[in-house]
């Protein structure tokens, strides 16, 4: 049964950071948002230089001002770093890389790091690249308090793990601070991986499996996003919200339960232009469910 909405629904997008990380939440603003998400370095680049003591001067500023907060933006880690890689050399580029990018959210006053689990490259087994990967949590955990770990659902593209529920749940399974893990679970990604979507009804059962897999109390945040790629495709092709495979049903479910209140709602689809609409939308569909249950 759908869970009727009563609490806050907190809607963004992936915003540009260009120009600096405290331009984010004012272009998260012209769009509507009360969430974004953002990256905190050049994501196709190992090396960053630190963080400004102005820029984060100014980022807090801004997000004080535009009423953001911490729980409601989700910083996404660099596409380079690969958590399970199975050579030393590349693991620890890895670790060294995602430890950087928990301390400049810790810096940003931030919570979340939403990252990719890894990829195997058919060099060790699924079961060594998941413990590699809950090894490079904990470690990060000892590196940098408070932050914490949001590991992201896959497509299962190529050789990357974490698009069976089953690989996320053996991941938090291994990380000693419970609390400071948790996912994402992206609606294309999902729905890519051989998870329908596409009604109500599928959702419900989806979501059920979520549940009984990883458990609902990890999910922290979502990526809405429709497929250009069919349901078990395995290929990662983002769309705009009803123009994809899923459709609008599966959005309507998100933004009408509560189970999805509270956490960062964060669009990656293909069209910023119209960002704006899509959060509307979305915002009108979690109206009518608080108004149908008073
Ligand atoms: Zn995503
Ligand atoms: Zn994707």
């Amino acid at each position: 049964m759908l869970k009727k909405t009563d609490g806050n629904k907190y809607i963004g997008a992936h915003v540009s950071a260009a120009g600096g990380v405290d331009q984010a939440p004012i272009r998260a603003r012209e769009i509507g948002a009360n969430a974004f998400a953002l990256f905190t370095k050049n994501q196709r680049q190992w090396a960053a230089k630190p963080l400004e003591a102005k820029t984060i001067s100014a980022f807090k500023a801004n997000c004080r001002m535009l009423g953001f907060t911490s729980e409601h933006i989700l910083p996404h880690d660099s596409y380079l770093i690969n958590l399970g890689a199975p050579e030393e050399e590349k693991l620890n580029k890895s670790r060294a890389a995602f430890i950087d990018e928990m301390e400049r959210c810790q810096q940003l006053g931030l919570t979340l790091l939403n990252f990719h689990p890894g990829s195997h490259l058919k060099k060790i087994s699924e079961q060594e690249c998941l413990t590699k990967i809950a090894e490079s949590i904990n470690l990060a955990h000892q590196a940098v308090p408070d932050v914490i770990a949001v590991i992201e659902n896959t497509a299962g593209q190529g050789t990357n793990l974490g698009w069976r529920f089953e690989h996320l749940a053996e991941i938090i399974d291994q990380v000693e601070d419970k609390a400071r893990v948790g996912v994402c679970l992206d609606t294309c990604h999902t729905f890519a991986a051989g998870y329908d979507l596409g009604s109500f009804e599928a959702c419900e059962s989806t979501f059920a499996e979520f549940d009984r897999v990883v458990g609902m109390h990890y999910l922290r945040a979502m990526h809405i996003n429709d497929s250009k790629s069919a349901l078990g495709s395995k290929v990662d092709r983002h769309h705009a919200l009803g123009k994809g495979e899923i459709g609008w049903d599966c959005f309507e479910y998100i933004a009408k339960d509560s189970r999805f209140d509270g956490i960062p709602l964060i669009l990656e689809t293909i069209e910023p232009e119209i960002w704006k609409d899509e959060i509307a939308q979305l915002r009108r569909f979690h109206l009518e469910a608080i108004k149908e249950s008073v």
